[in-house]
């Protein structure tokens, strides 16, 4: 049986190394600060920006959500951004994506002020990032790297094949791969035989969007598979091949109307790889323990040079 990488049990580790953190910051006079901007009522961006606040309450952070209407525009976002960016007791800003098509989601980003940029997402730290200098990196590579190193999975010198080019994952989790010294190939949806590519892989990170597509062909014996797709099903014929009939999946389908699933086949993973991310409960926990993790840091780095 594969090694499963729990991001539940590593999220908690961090969260449990970050208590203290916090502490020395709020006896220091204030307790990090993060605040959260969602527009609008998308149902599954109010369930992770619920979940952050949730996460900053357990660890003594201070948050703050604002919710402006869905008919906001780019300068109105612009200016509650530019509020954001000049008070004192906020260290992180997250916009959260995706914006309504009205709003120029490039100019917001980049208003935020890369020191509070604790997504990473702004070009001021992506170019960090590809230098290897400090500053935040995006939450979910970030995270992919955590447990990697957390289950003392090697990096240096080994095959890492990336699926998915994306700013939020693809990329960024390459060049984290990178200056970890792996050797890594970035796919996308143009990639020839990406079957072939994959199964050279002692590292494969999926970061596709679409459900269970890596079966058994694109997985070596072996190989560590980082599975950050979130692939909502709700036909039950499709919960029902996927799972193999899982007694226990149709089980959760008939009480909740969809499944969770990942961008590689549930089963297959489990016959061909030496360690996995489940999903859920793999790459998913990690998300928010880096953003907390961004978050302190952030208030680490405002606190020393006020
Ligand atoms: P994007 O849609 O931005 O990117 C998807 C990438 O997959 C693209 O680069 C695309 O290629 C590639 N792709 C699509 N179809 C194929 C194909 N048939 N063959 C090869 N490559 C393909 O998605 P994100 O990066 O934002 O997210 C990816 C997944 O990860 C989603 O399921 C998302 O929900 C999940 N996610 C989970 C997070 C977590 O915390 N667990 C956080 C962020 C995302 P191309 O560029 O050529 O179009």
């Amino acid at each position: 049986m594969p090694q499963i990488l729990d991001g539940n049990r590593v999220r908690d580790d961090i969260k449990n190394e970050l208590r203290p953190r916090v502490a020395a910051l709020a006896a220091q006079g204030r307790p990090p600060g993060l605040a959260v901007v969602l527009v609008g009522h998308d149902p599954a961006s109010q369930i992770y920006v619920r979940n952050k606040v949730k996460t900053c309450q357990d660890l003594g952070i201070y948050s703050e959500s604002l919710t402006p209407p869905d008919s906001i525009s780019t300068g109105e976002l612009l200016a509650i951004v530019g509020q954001l960016n000049a008070r004192h007791d906020i260290d992180g800003i997250l916009v959260q994506l995706p914006l309504p098509p009205q709003v120029d989601a490039k100019r917001i980003l980049m208003a935020v002020a890369p020191a509070k940029d604790v997504d990473g997402f702004h070009p001021c730290n992506v170019g960090n990032l590809v230098a290897n200098l400090p500053g935040p990196r995006a939450c979910t590579p970030a995270g992919i790297i955590e447990i990697l190193k957390r289950y003392h999975i090697p990096i240096a010198g080994k095959r890492a094949v990336v699926v998915g080019r994306s700013d939020i994952v693809g990329k960024p989790v390459a060049m984290l791969l990178l200056h970890e010294h792996a050797t890594v190939t970035i796919c996308h949806s143009k990639t020839p035989d990406l079957a072939a590519v994959c199964r050279e892989a002692e590292i494969l990170v999926a970061a596709i969007g679409r459900a269970a597509m890596l079966t058994a062909e694109f997985l070596s014996n072996g190989v560590t598979v980082i599975d950050v797709g979130t692939n909502r099903l709700d036909d039950r014929a499709e919960v029902a091949r996927i799972f193999r009939n899982s007694a226990e999946k149709l089980a959760s389908f008939d009480k909740r109307g969809n499944v969770l699933v990942g961008d590689v086949d549930p089963q297959d993973v489990v016959e061909k790889a030496g360690a996995y991310t489940p999903v859920p409960g793999g790459v998913g926990p990690l998300t928010i323990a880096m953003l907390m993790a961004n978050t302190v840091a952030s208030a680490e780095r405002r606190a020393a040079v006020c």
